[in-house]
């Protein structure tokens, strides 16, 4: 089902969590809620499953505004980022937990527990303790669980962040599989763009508990609207010219003699070898990068134009970038 908010609103005391946002999250979407701590992802997500009382505006999910409904009269299921297991109850329990509560016969909740860990490839292990697994494979067991009710909207709280890195990678393929395979909303918050950028339908960067841009992952990259979402989407400089600030991505930067007519002189201040590309920080008067000077610009070459042309620490060269690769940002 779609998932729209309307002017939503939450305040603590004094302090403004969530600042009157819209946002429209189309039915089937895998739809990320991106940004760093504190600009009030939870919060959201948290009011969009009735976690959380909202000080102003609508949740509107399917065709109603859900008001006081409880998750379960939403259709919404969570997934927290503790998962939260039943420590004395098997895997298979732990998902038939909830099919328990609402009074399903237990050969029923059984054989529907059992197809939800197929799902999540953990069948094998259904009789194992919470205890007994890997955080990889408890993290299954808990999306199994927040699956099996038949949600219709997921809403998942920094599913991957206790995972290490090879797990996490592994995991948000799964994600998406199993997102596609059920058809299901997602709403998945996270502080890592990297992980929006690879799941999303829909990114959605929030900052200071507003919406900086909600757009596909290409339209955020290619046009980020703010200096903040450029940032911190990454591989951007953020250049405050006389009469504008822009975003050039920095494999759009040119040095020597590709850097072209506008070209200005710049002093190398880093260079670091990263295996298919080598990223050259630079200096250059009159280019205020970040709106502060201080900070460098970013050039990333492949390491095939950059072994054919290296610079060193110290060398003073011409920097200029692809017009075309310029964008304006809203100020
Ligand atoms: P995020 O998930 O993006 O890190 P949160 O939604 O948790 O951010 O928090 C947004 C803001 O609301 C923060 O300033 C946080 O301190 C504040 N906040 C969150 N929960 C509470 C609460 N229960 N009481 C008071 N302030 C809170
Ligand atoms: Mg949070």
């Amino acid at each position: 089902m779609d998932v729209e908010l309307i002017r939503l609103t939450k305040r603590y005391g004094g302090t403004l969590a969530v600042d009157a946002i819209d946002l429209k999250v189309p039915s089937g979407a895998y739809c990320c809620l991106l940004g760093p701590s504190g600009c009030g992802k939870t919060t959201t997500l948290r009011m969009i499953g009735g976690h959380e009382t909202v000080s102003g505006g609508d949740v509107v999910i399917g065709p109603k505004a859900v008001g006081d409904a409880t998750p379960a009269q939403r259709g919404t299921a969570m997934m927290f980022q503790s998962y939260a297991l039943f420590p004395h109850l098997t895997c298979r329990d732990n998902v038939a937990f909830s099919l328990r509560m609402r009074g399903m016969g237990k050969a029923e909740r059984r054989a529907k527990a059992m197809a939800m860990l197929d799902l999540v490839q953990m069948a094998h292990l259904a009789d194992r303790l919470p205890a007994q697994l890997s955080g990889g494979q408890q993290q299954r067991v808990a999306l199994a669980r927040a699956l099996v009710t038949g949600p219709k909207v997921l809403l998942l709280d920094e599913p991957l962040s206790a995972l290490d890195p090879f797990l996490r990678v592994r995991m948000r393929v799964e994600l998406k599989r199993i997102q596609a395979e059920l058809g299901l909303t997602f709403i998945h918050v996270t502080h890592s763009q990297e992980e929006a950028m690879a799941l999303s339908d829909l990114v959605v960067v929030m900052n200071a508990g507003r919406i900086e841009q909600a757009a596909d992952p290409r339209t955020v990259f290619e046009r980020p609207a703010t200096a903040f979402v450029a940032r911190f989407i990454g591989g951007h400089n953020v250049i405050t010219l006389p009469d504008a600030t822009i975003a050039v991505r920095a494999d759009r930067m040119r040095l020597g003699a590709e850097a072209g007519d506008g070209a200005v002189p710049a002093r190398v201040v880093a260079v670091e070898y990263q295996g298919t590309s080598v990223h050259v920080g630079l200096e250059a008067e009159g280019l205020s990068p970040s709106g502060g000077g201080a900070s460098p610009v970013t050039a990333i070459l492949s390491d095939g134009a950059y072994s054919a042309r290296p610079v060193a620490l110290g060398d003073v060269i011409p920097l200029g970038w692809d017009a075309s690769a310029a964008h304006r940002l809203q100020a």
